[in-house]
This record gives structure tokens, C-alpha cells and sequence, in this order.
């Protein structure tokens, strides 16, 4: 008899209590409302979909012990109980390894114990790491609670570009990264650094059978180090004033990064001095690769390699809407005392307390950062659920029937599979057709799959990266990829069977997809949120 884990299909890590039926809608229903939304994915409304692959943030289910921890929510203004054991449950997962405290139990049990409750959550201090307590919170504030991932990157890009300016107002910056997400670059923009981005377009569309899914994996998200040590070298260690690592690597079809990529760019930012920073996103997801492939890290525990990652790193912008397992929610974290701390830290102010005040004035208090009490709860208890192995292992596993299912069919996908997506190659999907690069084919299989099979899909090509508004140069950087990003814990295999079915089918169909062209706003940035499209049939 085979192995539990060898039978080729996942073995089944959860059951659903909750159910929430779709509408029955006709597809001259859907065709109206694509008409009557401009044909953008982003304005469709949700309610008359099938299946909702837009986006993976915000989008996933809660565990009961999440919708049952709602109620402790506390929604004081200053220091609500939620904040400390929210705290705790960071230091749990980016600090603690195989040691978690599980502070929040005391809050979920009821404890009573006025004596022990102070004594273990609301006067414990803590220092030196990303998350410090008591005293050490208000003395050097380095925790900064924020709603969603891309609060953190403005709160964090826009007062350190302050700093810079203090320190040479006539300086040019960059930030690299291996591979920035769209807002996370639009942010480095606005306060006038260059976001680089240091991946290499050719790995990423090798080619991968997809039967060694299982076996190996390429860590094709992995930073070119190469690349950033010459960097460094032709613009000056003082124009690069933050080094920055997205895992897993969403702008790169949502591949992994190697722990020996984090010791190697830890390696060339410690030679230079220069603060090392994660977009942590998908840590959780990052860790479960790590573990499945990389030598050395089979025994450990995703608890310990979270760990060990992010003792590498001085500091980190994290969307909690992905990996935290919550609808909502965002952190920016700094080592106590670390290179970042120390190196911005100038004329008599602290950076932990230019950002504490600025988060006050945008976001609110320290203590919940423009989320509810409630909302921190969901949180706090979230960071623990999304380190469960068997709760990963059904995650990654669901995105790699896909991407196989698809891959079977001959659908041309970036394999291996990421971890919270798949990534139809629209280049090769559409050969034999005579559509090119501006008739923007990924969006007209995204509006065809919406109308005749309720399936919303993104396109992350010539449209969204503005192809017509780029110079030859830039637009060798941009892929021509349509995005399947899986919600978690919502969907089963037989909605990923649903999904090949329809793509296959519209894979056969391929002459049918209409060319599109923008009707509203071309030049408008960050333009597939807000442009007007009009498909053309043939
Ligand atoms: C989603 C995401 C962000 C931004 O987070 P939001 O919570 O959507 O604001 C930043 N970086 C990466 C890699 C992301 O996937």
C-alpha cells in the first residue's frame, strides 16, 4: 500500500461549517455587467462570480478559533488587551521558533489571575528584537501596527525619505528589490527613490516538467546577488539606503526564495552596511518551501526556519491580509538597535519615534493602527493558525493541483507552481493566434472567462504594466502573465477542477478572444484599478 502522503491527491486538512451559496446567474447577465463595468476586472461585481481569483488578499476564510476570538475584541483607545497579546503573537512567530509562549491564551481562557495577567502580559517588558514591550515600546518604539501592507510601505518610504533629505537634499536614490510589488514600488516612487528590480526573466519562464513538482523546486523568486553587488558598486553604497527581499516573490509569479538567498544578500548588506529589509508577505508559504526543498531544512520545524529567516533581517513591511490568515491588517517592524535604527537616527530624533508620530497623525495610537479591536484579535489568533504544517501543506499542495491539472491539459503555466497562485504564460497561450502585445490578450481571456464560465481571473501583463505608455527598453521587463491568486481556506479541489475545465475549454477556444482596446485613461498610473476597456469581436 502507498503512503498516506504518495497517493497524488492532498489529504484533507479541513471541513467547512459555514456555507454561503452563490447567485444563479445567466451569462447574458454577466455579459451585461461586464458592459456596464467598463470590462474591468477590478469593477465587476463580486456577487455574480463563480470563483474569485483576483486577489488572495483580505479573501480567506477564518478558522473558528478566529471568528470565535471576534468577541474578546476590545475596542478601548489606549493599550486595548488585544494590542499585547497581538504583540506577543509577532515575538511568537518571528522570534520564538519552537518556543511559542501562546500569550493569548490567557485572554481566551478568561484568566483571572489579576497578579499573573500583569505579571505575563501587560507590564512584561521586552527589547533588542522587532517587537519591544513595555518601557522599552514607549523609550524606542519600533512596532508599528498598520491596516494593510501598504500603510506600512508608506509609513516606512516616506519617513525615511524625510531622513534622506536631511541628510543630503540634492542625493539620488534606488531601493532593490528581487522583485517589487506593484504598490510597494509606487510607494518608493512617490517620495522620489527608483525601485530596481533584481530578477532575471529568463529563469522565471524556463521551462519545468511539471511530474518534478514534488521533488524539487528552483527558488525561482530568488534575489540575483550578483546584480546587487554591482548595483551597489556602480551607483555608491550611499545611494542605496535599504535593501529589500519579497518573499515569496509575487511579481514573480509567486515564487520562493532560498534561505541561502537571505543569507546572501544578509551577507552583501552587512559588507556594506546597508539595512536588510523582507516584504514579508508570504512568509508562512516561503518557510513550507524552504522546508519541502531546500537541503538541510526537511527536520526542521516551519516555526524554526520562520525563525531563522527573519534573523537575518533588520526590519519588515508585512501585508497580514495574506499570510496573517485575516481579512485585514499590516505591520512595519525594526530590530531594536539595529543598522537601520542606528544609521537613521539623526540630528537628537530617533526613526522610531518620526514613525511613531506619523503613524498617530495618519493611522491612529500605536495600540491598533486603524484596526478594530476585533480585527486584532482575528489577527493575533490568525499568526498562529497560519504556521500549522497541515493547514501549509493543503495550501501549497491545492495551488500545485492546479497548476498540474492545467500543465496536464497543455495550458501553458509558469511552473513550478508559487505558493498562492498560478500564473497562465499568455505569450504561449496565445500562439497560433494573430493577436499582438497591444491587442492585450491576457485581459480579453480574463473578460471571456468572467462572462461564460463566472471565473475572474487578473491580468499582470502589457496592461497592467503600461507596455504602450514604456520605452523598448523597460518593456523588456514586463511579462505577459495572467494571474489565479487562491484564497485561502475557501475554495475546494473540485472549484480548482471547475477552473481547468473552463480554461481548457477557452484554451481550445483561443481564436475567439477578442482583441481589447483601452477606451478610458491609457495614461492613468496603477491604471488597471480605474481604466475603461471595450473588447472587439471578430
Ligand atoms: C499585497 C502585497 C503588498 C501590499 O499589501 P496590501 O495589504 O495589499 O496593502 C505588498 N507586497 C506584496 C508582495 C504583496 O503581495
Amino acid at each position: 500500500m502507498k503512503p498516506m502522503h504518495k497517493l497524488g491527491t492532498p489529504v484533507p486538512t479541513h471541513k467547512a461549517y459555514v456555507v454561503r451559496n452563490y447567485k444563479d446567474v445567466s451569462l447574458e447577465q454577466r455579459a451585461r455587467a461586464l458592459k456596464e463595468t467598463e470590462y474591468n476586472m477590478f469593477s465587476f461585481p463580486a456577487d455574480l462570480l463563480n470563483l474569485d481569483y483576483l486577489s488572495d488578499s483580505g479573501s480567506t476564510s477564518m478558522t473558528d478559533l478566529q471568528w470565535s476570538a471576534l468577541i474578546h475584541g476590545d475596542e478601548s483607545y489606549g493599550r486595548n488587551k488585544g494590542y499585547y497579546v497581538l504583540l506577543d503573537a509577532f515575538r511568537d512567530v518571528f522570534e520564538r521558533g519552537d518556543n511559542p509562549k501562546k500569550a493569548i491564551n490567557l485572554v481566551l481562557s478568561g484568566e483571572d489571575d489579576v497578579e499573573k495577567l500583569m505579571k505575563e502580559l501587560y507590564l512584561t517588558s521586552f527589547e533588542g528584537g522587532f517587537i519591544n514591550g513595555g518601557v522599552h515600546q514607549l523609550a524606542r518604539p519600533n512596532t508599528f501596527i498598520c491596516p494593510q501592507g501598504r500603510a506600512a510601505e508608506h509609513l516606512l518610504f516616506s519617513t525615511l525619505a524625510e531622513v534622506l533629505f536631511e541628510i543630503d537634499p540634492n542625493k539620488k536614490y534606488c531601493i532593490p528589490n528581487n522583485g517589487h510589488f506593484d504598490t510597494t514600488g509606487a510607494n518608493i516612487r512617490a517620495v522620489n527613490i527608483e525601485p530596481v528590480n533584481l530578477f532575471d526573466k529568463s529563469i522565471v519562464l524556463n521551462h519545468f516538467p511539471h511530474e518534478d513538482m514534488d521533488k524539487r523546486n528552483p527558488f525561482k523568486g530568488d534575489m540575483d546577488v550578483e546584480g546587487l553587488e554591482k548595483l551597489i558598486q556602480t551607483r555608491g553604497v550611499d545611494s542605496i539606503p535599504l535593501i529589500l527581499l519579497t518573499i515569496t516573490n509575487n511579481s514573480v509569479a509567486g515564487q520562493p526564495v532560498s534561505m541561502a538567498n537571505i543569507k546572501a544578500v544578509h551577507k552583501v548588506a552587512d559588507k556594506y552596511e546597508i539595512p536588510f529589509f523582507f516584504d514579508a508577505c508570504r512568509f508562512a508559504e516561503n518557510a513550507y518551501f524552504i522546508k519541502e526543498f531546500e537541503e538541510g531544512y526537511q527536520d526542521k520545524s516551519v516555526r524554526a526556519i520562520i525563525q531563522e529567516m527573519f534573523s537575518h533581517v533588520d526590519g519588515f513591511t508585512i501585508s497580514l491580509k495574506k499570510d496573517g490568515l485575516a481579512n485585514m491588517g499590516g505591520l512595519l517592524a525594526i530590530r531594536d538597535k539595529g543598522v537601520f535604527s542606528t544609521k537613521y537616527s539623526i540630528n537628537g530624533t530617533q526613526i522610531g519615534t518620526r514613525l511613531k508620530e506619523k503613524q498617530i497623525v495618519t493611522l491612529g495610537n500605536d495600540s491598533y493602527g486603524a484596526l478594530s479591536g476585533r480585527d486584532i484579535m482575528a489577527l493575533a489568533v490568525g499568526l498562529h493558525e497560519v504556521v500549522k504544517e497541515p493547514y501549509l501543506r493543503s495550501r501549497i499542495t491545492q495551488t500545485r493541483y492546479l497548476a498540474k491539472k492545467l500543465a496536464e491539459n497543455n495550458v501553458p503555466v509558469v511552473l513550478p507552481a508559487g505558493g498562492h497562485a498560478v500564473y497562465i504564460d499568455m505569450d504561449r497561450f496565445l500562439e497560433g493566434t494573430c493577436m499582438k502585445t497591444e491587442d492585450f490578450g491576457g485581459v480579453g481571456f480574463s473578460i471571456e472567462l468572467v462572462k461564460h464560465y463566472g471565473i475572474r481571473s487578473c491580468e499582470l501583463g502589457p496592461f497592467a504594466f503600461e507596455w504602450d505608455q514604456r520605452t523598448e527598453e523597460q518593456r523588456k521587463g514586463i511579462l505577459n502573465l495572467v494571474r489565479f491568486a487562491i484564497p485561502r481556506n475557501a475554495y475546494s479541489l473540485s472549484d480548482m477542477d471547475y477552473t481547468v475545465a473552463a480554461v481548457t475549454e477557452l484554451y481550445k477556444n483561443k481564436d475567439q478572444i477578442p482583441r481589447v482596446r483601452i477606451s478610458r485613461g491609457a495614461e492613468l498610473s496603477l491604471r488597471h484599478f480605474q481604466t475603461g476597456l471595450v473588447p472587439e469581436y471578430k
